[in-house]
């Protein structure tokens, strides 16, 4: 287990989200248009069930695995001037083959419209990537933003660099405290924070809706 405090800071942006629920708590609807915002997962690095975990907690998850306990993950999704559906994913876990199917059919984003946010070096954070080469999915081009040290980390070791030389992603350069836009409504801003930084650096992000933020901060280090 990590011995450092994982700390996730997050509030709802209403980000102009409109989802019906009916009294089971189905979706029954959502907004067309403009940013939403959807929690893929909330889970440590190791997951569930846990390696090792042989407690009645994951006892239990081994014989009927759970589809909603998924390592932490977070999705947004807005529209573009042009009306365009447009969704970022932030981190890539050892979940993702499964949160990116949840994120692409409920919002109907192809790979070509979606970009992966990286905060850092630890598995449970961007190990998802390696769905993406040539062995899993083959993408082409699918769009990952991190900061500078973490970009030399997956350029120049294998299999990431893999990834980066076969096109399968395409690294996007992040820079703390600039803001980059996802779609017509929201910005992401990467803030740097305190925390085992052996590969990477790592970051949170701010996340800007129109109404509301979000603060994106899967670990850190108090
Ligand atoms: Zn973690
Ligand atoms: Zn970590």
């Amino acid at each position: 287990m990590h011995r450092f405090q994982i700390m996730v800071v997050l509030s709802l942006l209403a980000f102009g989200l409109s989802a019906c629920f009916d009294g089971a708590g189905e979706r029954q609807e959502y907004a067309v248009d403009g940013p939403l915002l959807h929690v893929l997962g909330t889970l440590q690095d190791g997951g569930a069930p846990h390696i090792g975990c042989n407690r009645p907690c994951c006892r239990n998850l081994f014989l009927r695995p759970a589809t909603d306990r998924k390592v932490v993950c977070l999705g947004v999704t807005d529209t573009t001037a042009g009306g365009e559906r447009v969704g970022a994913m932030f981190e890539a876990t050892p979940d993702f083959p499964s949160q990116l199917q949840a994120f692409q059919s409920d919002w109907d984003i192809p790979l070509e419209r979606l970009s992966v946010f990286l905060t850092h070096a630890h598995i449970g954070h961007y190990s998802g990537l390696m769905f993406l080469g040539r062995e899993a999915l083959g993408a082409k081009n699918v769009e990952v933003w991190a900061m500078p040290r973490f970009r030399d980390f997956l350029t120049t070791n294998g299999p990431w660099s893999q990834l980066v030389e076969l096109g399968n992603i395409r690294l996007k350069a992040l820079t703390e405290n600039q803001h980059i836009a996802i779609g017509a409504n929201v910005r992401v801003i990467p803030l740097r924070v305190p925390h085992r930084d052996e590969y990477s650096e790592t970051v949170g992000y701010r996340i800007e809706g129109p109404r509301n933020t979000a603060l994106f901060i899967p670990d850190i280090n108090k």
